[in-house]
């Protein structure tokens, strides 16, 4: 039987193999040997990648983790979302088949308990990357399940177990906030930890808050077949994004049915017969809305209680951990990494920051900055929504002039034949140059498009070096081709054009 504590249902084979690898239940913690180089607080993507590269240069790596090894990506974030999204991809091809010239007969049916059960499978196959027995067995690390707790600047207590370190990381991440809204807590919630544990297909699903986690959410439900309805205090979805981009998602999901409320409050929740009923505070007064269900989706909170960070002279606020460029906390024997500290929340930006901190926790010489990393992201919704660097109103809040090369989907050739004209590539770059500020896409695939632009700001390629690069015909990435070549001819001066055509004139 799975522990009740590891909040993981239902109790079947895929959920027993995840535990089994992810927290094993007959695991005995090992018994500490002297000073470890360094102990990593949290098994998250953060702390995985920080003991395995440490251990695979041969340190001393204690690694502690309370709940599921893997954290929030594999367990209740990335992987069982992504399997998600999936199946309702499929339901969603289907549905439209006809602007292919494929006719469907019937209705088209969800099999939810199929879809859940595919999720529970894939997290399961996928769960042996971050087992206890391969970061045992494998990289030599000593894996302690247990609460970890800081009695000293240089020492961790575990279940009541001493623990001291030359070295340590907290990567204990971060968790869903719940607003304290009046009737929410008695009429029970959902947030990313239990959601993916459903079986039953909620027929009515309110989403609160519509930033990544809620849009992703909020678009697989409804194309699953729940009546989706979003409730968003800003005006936008995804409030980082540019609002052109955001409108374009608002536009996809109302055709997938959502039903949408932006500059919207939830003011209370209440119980009815008929189910949770939501009071509604928007600009043209106030509004109910009955669900079966509420998925919770309105930010998160670090996981810095029962640390005891005070007793390791560690400072933190309500952001999380505060580090400095190298993420060295205020202890400088102790660095951060991952969602409690980064203001960028995702399992890439933890793997690097974990890789900085490996090199400048326990490495003489240069030090690794968390502010020179390249970072790009992805909204993984239809359409994608992917972006790196600066958005232009922060170039231009920094003083930075910027000329901004924008090509529509609806511009390129494979992106017509797949139906998949919705969207845009734009490409700030420093004025007057090709220096490459930041980008975004909007596009079926643009995660995977977007790492071209980012390889080329890493390596430090200019906007003008991908007219050069040839692209395989027909792919959408040749729109990023296209917003180089309409840099190259905007520089194209009045005086330079006049010399081409006296020579064009003279040689013919
Ligand atoms: C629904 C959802 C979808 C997401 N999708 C994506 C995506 O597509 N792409 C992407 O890049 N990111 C995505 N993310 C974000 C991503 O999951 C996180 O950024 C990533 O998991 C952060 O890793 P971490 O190691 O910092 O923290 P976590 O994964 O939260 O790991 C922290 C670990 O520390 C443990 N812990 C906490 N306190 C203690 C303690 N006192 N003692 C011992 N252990 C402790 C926790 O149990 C946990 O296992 C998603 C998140 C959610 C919620």
């Amino acid at each position: 039987m799975i522990d009740p504590q590891l909040n993981l249902q239902p109790d079947d084979e895929h959920n027993r193999l995840l535990v089994e690898n992810v927290h094993p239940p007959e695991w005995h913690n090992p018994t500490p040997d002297g000073r470890y180089n360094l102990i990593v607080l949290g098994a998250g993507t953060a702390g995985l990648v920080a003991a395995a590269g440490a251990a695979g240069m041969g340190a001393k790596v204690a690694l502690i983790e309370r709940q599921l090894m893997g954290g929030d990506c594999l367990n209740v974030g990335c992987v069982p979302s992504k399997a998600m999204i999936r199946s309702a991809h499929a339901t969603h091809d289907v549905r439209t088949a006809h602007h292919y010239g494929v006719r469907v007969t019937g209705a088209v049916g969800v099999d939810f308990q199929a879809v859940m059960e595919r999720t529970r499978r894939i997290r399961s196959e996928i769960s042996p990357n971050d087992s206890a027995k391969r970061f045992s067995e494998h990289y030599g690390v000593d894996v302690y399940f247990g609460s970890a707790r800081f009695t000293g600047p240089d020492a961790i207590d575990v279940n009541g177990t001493a623990l001291r370190f030359a070295k340590a990381v907290i990567a204990t991440g971060a968790r869903a906030v719940i607003p304290p809204i009046p009737g929410l807590e008695k009429a029970g919630f959902l947030t990313n930890d239990n959601v993916f544990n459903l079986t039953e297909q909620p027929r009515r699903l309110a989403v609160v808050g519509c930033g990544p986690i809620g849009a992703e959410l909020a678009q697989t439900f409804a194309r699953l077949g729940t009546e989706v309805t979003t409730i968003e205090a800003g005006d936008q979805f995804l409030q980082r994004e540019d609002r052109d981009a955001a409108e374009i998602l608002s536009a996809s999901l109302r055709r997938d049915g959502v039903d949408i409320h932006l500059s919207t409050q939830l003011f209370e929740v209440a119980i009815s017969p008929d189910g949770k009923v939501l009071s509604l505070e928007t600009s043209d007064g106030t509004q109910q809305v009955t669900v079966d269900e509420i998925l919770v989706g309105v930010g998160r909170t670090p996981n810095v209680e029962g640390l005891d960070l005070e007793a390791a002279g560690v400072e933190y606020d309500r952001s999380g951990v505060r580090v400095n460029d190298f993420l060295q906390t205020t202890n400088t024997k102790i660095y951060a990494s991952g969602d409690i500290c980064l203001p960028f929340k995702f399992t890439h930006t933890a793997d690097a920051a974990s890789r900085a901190v490996i090199q400048n926790a326990l490495f003489p010489g240069p030090k690794k900055r968390i502010s020179r990393l390249v970072v790009p992201w992805c909204t993984y919704t239809d359409p994608e929504i992917a972006h790196v660097g600066l958005y232009r109103h922060q170039a231009e809040r920094r003083g930075i002039a910027v000329d901004t090369w924008e090509v529509a989907m609806a511009d390129v050739d494979r992106a017509i034949a797949e139906g998949d004209e919705e969207g845009f590539v734009k490409v700030h770059c420093k004025r007057g140059t090709d220096t490459i500020l930041g980008a975004t896409i909007v596009a079926r695939h643009a995660g995977e498009m977007i790492s071209e632009i980012t390889t080329a700001m890493a390596a430090g390629m200019g906007l003008g070096g991908f007219s050069g690069v040839i692209h395989p015909y027909p792919t959408q990435t040749e729109i990023i081709r296209k917003a180089a070549d309409a840099y190259n001819r905007a520089r194209l001066t009045p005086r330079v054009a006049g010399n081409l055509n006296r020579w064009f004139r003279w040689t013919r």
